[in-house]
């Protein structure tokens, strides 16, 4: 039995049955209101975001720069904080893990799993910086993005059979799904929709969840701009492979700067250090 295959076993026949009840699931997504499609079960998500986490770990090399794993952790548990009630995540369950190599890539999984990889950091030079990152990371958990897309896939190339027959028939099928919504499918033979708008809506939440940690919202546009140099010329780096133009991107963050900097300065402020606002 492969490791995806024990991924669904009769454990998942009750939540799928409770799943096959519901004709319509719907959630509202954290700070922008949106209705958004949701079929799965959270706790079956974090289970599948656990177990793919671990397999990740496996197979990719941890990085052995200690800096960079403290910066990752330090960045990621900062925002943990300020996210728990939007994520439904305690601070303490997250788990940050840094990986050796040069992509320019970083996910998150249900459950509070996230992971980067070395060469993101080489262009998030500043903590305010890799805090753009990890916001919209942990923007897509809490606006359960992998889920809609999961939920969406399902219904549409399953064939319209049941979401709990294809949690109990097409295990393999369904395992795939949720690593391609996840943005972690490399077999995947057909893109999942709506990215684009997950991309920017997780860019905008991620902004106010930077902010609200302390971090200042303005870096999003350096780091957005250090990534579209960092392709110039080359292959676009993993991360924005399937993500929104550069000034499309910099627009939208741009509308929600002003609530952003509200953020900023009031976490600032119960920091104790507004003036290091009033400096830059
Ligand atoms: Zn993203």
């Amino acid at each position: 039995m492969t490791p995806l295959a024990r991924l669904v076993g009769p454990r998942w026949l009750i939540g799928a049955l409770v799943v096959a009840l519901a004709v319509v699931a719907c959630r509202t997504v954290p700070e922008t209101g949106r209705r958004a499609l949701s079929l799965l079960p959270e706790s079956q998500l974090r289970a599948m975001g656990a177990d793919a986490f671990q397999q990740i770990k496996q197979q990719e090399e941890l990085s052995d720069d200690p800096e960079a794993r403290r910066r990752v952790e330090q960045v990621g548990t900062r925002i943990a904080r300020v996210t728990e009630s939007a994520t439904g995540v305690p601070a303490e369950q997250w788990e940050f893990a840094t990986f050796a190599g040069e992509q320019k890539n970083a996910f998150a999984l249900p459950g509070g799993r996230v992971g980067f990889f070395e060469g993101i950091l080489e262009v998030a030079e500043t903590d305010d910086e890799l805090a753009t990152v990890m916001g919209h990371e942990v923007a897509h958990v809490a606006a359960r993005h992998g889920s809609e897309r999961m939920s969406q896939a399902l219904m549409v190339s399953l064939g319209g059979i049941g979401l709990s027959v294809a949690l109990r028939d097409k295990p393999a099928q369904t395992q795939q799904l949720f690593l391609a919504a996840y943005g972690l499918g490399a077999q995947v033979g057909y893109m999942l929709p709506n990215s684009r708008q997950h991309e920017l809506e997780a860019d905008q939440i991620g902004l106010l969840y930077m902010a609200r940690a302390g971090y200042d919202p303005r870096a999003s546009v350096d780091f957005w701009e250090g990534m579209a140099a960092s392709s110039e010329g080359g292959q676009p780096p993993t991360f924005l492979s399937t993500h929104p133009n550069h000034g499309q991107r910099i627009d939208r963050l741009q509308e929600y700067m002003p609530r952003a900097m509200e953020e900023y300065r009031r976490s600032r402020a119960s920091r104790g250090s507004e003036d290091a606002v009033a400096r830059r």
